[in-house]
């Protein structure tokens, strides 16, 4: 289909190239590199080639969130964000903006939030996973209580966040030690960000902001495949639940996230996903330039689904919850 729109898409700026380094085989490095720092060309070409009329830019990961020094995070994301907002501007109709973030520092990122939102014009943020405040090892994920004040400006501005993966830190990952193949999009970035996502669930978050929009890339990161096993388990014990969030944890996958087919194109896998959340609930993206756009176009157009489904997923779920004006 033509009129697509993708919002996992991302590039990189100098100090944070770097970043992408080590994901994939170092003979790739030239090609990805080249991939990561190039909006207005090759980026171009993939998209007209693949009937996608807009992409919604990220910076690469982890770049800010494993910045230690939390005034440093905030230059390197103040950076990112004004390089993207100037691109932003020679193609508004092709290409709009999500903020990278100092999460390291509550009030610095709820700051640049609003900055971005109000005075750059982004459609909401993408954070990498936890961020890293002062050590390696001090990592900081977001429903810790003194997110409050974040939280509650990322509702008032109705900008969604997108909660991109990381990597966990070598000292929390033990279960991977001997095993580097599982880390990265084979599976350790599943599992780390399905985790933060429980957490933000179980915290009871939503109850206190339900008007909070989250969005999840690679098809919801093996939620909607896990989330009734979540609330079910040993269905038959009558125990009390130990979190403080009010509902079953599938409501809030069903009413406050978004999930995109970023990286995982496979029509089984968004079938699960969309008897779980519904199709106005997930939206075509392709992990440029991780993945290829040619490879997710040709299976999203396709996909065993009905056409009014493709048109929703593809394009008008975009529209609608960024309010985009095409
Ligand atoms: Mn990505």
């Amino acid at each position: 289909m033509n009129g697509k729109i993708g919002l996992e898409e991302h590039f990189a700026i100098e100090q944070t190239l770097q970043d992408s380094s080590g994901f994939l085989a170092d003979d790739c490095w030239t090609e990805l590199s080249a991939r990561l720092m190039d909006i207005h060309d090759r980026r171009l070409r993939e998209m007209d080639a693949n009937g996608m009329e807009m992409m919604i830019l990220s910076l690469n990961a982890p770049a800010v969130q494993a910045i230690l020094d939390r005034h440093k995070a905030d230059e390197i994301a103040r950076r990112a964000n004004d390089f993207l907002a100037e691109q932003v501007a020679r193609r508004p109709d092709r290409f709009q903006a999500f903020a990278a973030l100092p999460m390291q520092d509550v009030d610095l990122a709820t700051r640049e939030l609003e900055r971005c939102m109000k005075e750059l014009g982004f459609k909401g943020a993408l954070v990498n996973g936890f961020s890293q405040l002062d050590t390696p090892d001090n990592c900081l994920y977001y429903d810790a209580p003194q997110y409050a004040a974040f939280w509650a400006q990322a509702e008032a501005l109705d900008a969604p966040f997108y909660l991109h993966p990381r990597n966990p830190i070598p000292a929390w990952s033990q279960i991977y030690q001997g095993h580097p193949w599982l880390m990265g999009p084979t599976w350790a970035f599943g599992q780390e960000t399905a985790v933060h996502a429980l957490r933000l669930m179980a915290s009871g978050l939503f109850d206190r902001h339900p008007g909070l929009k989250i969005i999840l890339g690679h098809m919801g990161e093996g939620l909607p495949y896990s989330i009734w096993r979540v609330d079910n388990r040993n269905g038959w014990v009558d125990a009390p639940k130990a979190y403080p969030a009010k509902k079953p944890l599938a409501e809030y996958l069903q009413q406050n996230f978004w999930l995109t087919t970023s990286g995982n194109f496979r029509t089984q896998t968004l079938i699960d996903a969309m008897l779980e959340v519904g199709a106005d609930r997930i939206l075509f993206s392709t992990d440029w330039p991780f993945e290829n756009v040619d490879h997710a176009a040709q299976w999203f157009d396709a996909a065993s689904i009905s056409e009014a489904d493709r048109l929703k997923i593809g394009r008008t779920n975009a529209v609608n919850l960024f309010k985009l004006k095409l």
